[in-house]
C-alpha cells in the first residue's frame, strides 16, 4: 500500500510502498478514513531538528507519519476487548512505559522515556490501513471522520491548555488565546463551551483573525506593536489568563505585558519563547506552565464536547494524493483550521 514515509529524522517525506504488517496481539487494524496533518510533522522533516537520544532508541524508521486518525475497526488481533469489527474510531494518545504512575493513570507524562504516538514513534494514519495498540483507540461514535480527526491531537491539546488555564477563569475574567491555527481555534471553542469568560484572540493574519470570529472569539487583535494595549484596553486592564498557541519569543512577551496579578500563562506551543520564574517585571502570583498534548481523558472530553455540538473542528479537506502539496501549504502559513487528507473510499 501507498504511504507518506520518513526514513529518517530530518530527510523530506515521500511516497513508498510498503507492506501491511501483520496484526499482534492486543493490537488492531484500522483502516483509515482521515488524517490530520501537523506542524510537528514539518519539524521533523526540518535538518535542524536536533534528535533526542530517546527518540533514537525507540523510533522505528522508515516511519508513516499522521498522528491525527480517523478510521474504521477491520480486525482484531489476539486478546482485544472491548472492540469489535465496523466501530468508528479516533487514535490518539502517546504509550510510554506502560508501568509507571503516569502511564497507569493513562497520562501522557510517562517517567521513564518520551511516550511515542502513530505517526511519532511508529507507523502512523498516514497510508490507507494502520495498525495501533487498543489502548490507543477511543470511540468516536456518530462523528464524521473528517471532522474528528483533528481531535485526538489538535483538539485534545486545546483542551488540556484550557484545562490548566480553567482555575482563573471565574465568570467575568478574561483569556487571551494567541495564535488561532490548528490548536488555538480549538482553544476558543472549549473555552465557550466550558467557561464564561471572555475570549480575545490574537494572530499574525486576518485568515487567523476571521476564524478566530467564526468560532465565536468575543474580540480579535492583530498581533502589532500596539497589540498589549489593545488587548489590555478590551479586557478593561485585566487579563486572568492567556493560552499562547504559538508559543514564539514575541507572543509569550505579549502574554507577560498582559497578565494580571495572580493569572494563569498557558505556553502551548514549542518555538523558542519561554516564562522565567522570578522575573521582576512579571506580575505577583503569575503562573506559567507549558502544556505539552494531552492525556487520554482529554481525547475523550473533547469528542464528547464534539458530539454535544458544543465543538467542530474547522478543517481544510484535501485528497491523499495531494499530501506533500498540503504540507507545503501547512509551512508557507496558507492553511485555514487544519489540514485534513481524505483516503479513498476503498481503502486501497
Ligand atoms: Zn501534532
Ligand atoms: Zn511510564
Amino acid at each position: 500500500m501507498k504511504a507518506y514515509q520518513i526514513t529518517e529524522i530530518g530527510k523530506q517525506a515521500e511516497f513508498t510502498d510498503v507492506a501491511q504488517r501483520p496484526v499482534g496481539a492486543g493490537e488492531v487494524l484500522i483502516r483509515v478514513q482521515a488524517a490530520g496533518i501537523c506542524a510537528s510533522d514539518l519539524h521533523l522533516q526540518s535538518p535542524d531538528y536536533v534528535v533526542g537520544p530517546l527518540q533514537k532508541l525507540f523510533w522505528k524508521f522508515p516511519l508513516t507519519l499522521g498522528h491525527e486518525i480517523a478510521g474504521e475497526v477491520v480486525e482484531l488481533g489476539e486478546g482485544v476487548r472491548g472492540w469489535e469489527v465496523g466501530d468508528q474510531i479516533v487514535g490518539g494518545n502517546g504509550v510510554g512505559c506502560v508501568s509507571c504512575w503516569q502511564c497507569n493513570h493513562q497520562r501522557s507524562l510517562c517517567q521513564h522515556r518520551p511516550p511515542v504516538f502513530p505517526g511519532l514513534g511508529y507507523d502512523g494514519g498516514l497510508a490507507p490501513y494502520v495498525v495501533l495498540p487498543q489502548g490507543f483507540l477511543v470511540d468516536r461514535g456518530d462523528l464524521s471522520a473528517q471532522a474528528s480527526a483533528p481531535l485526538p491531537d489538535a483538539g485534545a491539546t486545546a483542551y488540556r491548555a484550557v484545562r490548566h488555564a480553567r482555575d482563573v477563569l471565574t465568570p467575568g475574567e478574561t483569556v487571551v488565546v494567541i495564535g488561532a491555527g490548528g490548536v488555538g481555534h480549538f482553544a476558543i471553542e472549549i473555552l465557550k463551551a466550558t467557561t464564561n469568560a471572555k475570549v480575545i484572540a490574537v494572530d499574525v493574519r486576518q485568515e487567523g483573525l476571521d476564524l478566530a470570529a467564526r468560532v465565536g472569539a468575543d474580540a480579535c487583535v492583530m498581533s502589532g506593536p500596539d497589540s498589549a494595549a489593545e488587548i489590555l484596553d478590551l479586557a478593561g486592564g485585566r487579563c486572568a489568563a492567556v493560552i499562547d498557541c504559538a508559543g514564539v519569543v514575541p507572543s509569550v512577551a505579549l502574554a507577560r505585558a498582559v497578565i494580571a496579578p495572580g493569572g494563569e500563562i498557558v505556553v502551548v506551543g514549542l518555538a523558542g519563547g519561554h516564562v522565567l520564574v522570578g522575573d521582576p517585571d512579571l506580575p505577583p502570583g503569575v503562573r506559567a506552565r507549558f502544556s505539552f498534548g494531552s492525556h487520554r481523558r482529554d481525547i475523550y472530553e473533547v469528542i464528547k464536547l464534539a458530539q454535544a455540538g458544543l465543538l467542530a473542528a474547522e478543517i481544510t479537506t484535501f485528497d491523499f494524493d495531494d499530501v506533500p502539496r498540503m504540507y507545503g501549504e501547512l509551512a508557507a502559513g496558507n492553511l485555514v483550521g487544519r489540514g485534513v487528507a481524505l483516503m479513498p473510499a476503498s481503502g486501497a
